[in-house]
């Protein structure tokens, strides 16, 4: 979550996200003035611009990824030891996020 957040603020220096669109981001032509040597930075700025953001976005997939493998794999974890959710639990509450023994605990200090 940090590297993805740390990721996007890289991105939104020269980029613009795309509207409507998950990781995927514009790079903006800079503007430093109208003079030759100015047009000629912006044009070499630009291009790094343009290569730091494809590796930027690619990063951005990597880490969106593995999030999702993340929110994937802690599905059947018990949110409050970490063990993994009596299966028969499960079966019977498929969106159970807690384990039976710790449900019973937060039951009996309700
Ligand atoms: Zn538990």
């Amino acid at each position: 979550m940090e590297e993805k957040a740390k990721i996007e603020r890289e991105l939104v220096k020269f980029s613009k996200k795309k509207p409507g669109s998950e990781g995927d981001y514009d790079t903006t032509f800079p503007d430093y003035g109208d003079k030759e040597d100015e047009n000629a930075a912006e044009v070499a700025d630009y291009a790094v611009n343009l290569s730091l953001e494809e590796n930027l976005e690619k990063s951005l997939r990597d880490t969106n990824q593995s999030l999702k493998r993340l929110a994937e794999g802690e599905y059947g974890i018990c949110k409050y030891c970490h063990k993994p959710i009596e299966e028969k639990r499960l079966m019977a509450r498929l969106t159970s996020s807690s384990c039976m023994s710790c449900k019973k605990t937060i039951t009996q200090e309700v």
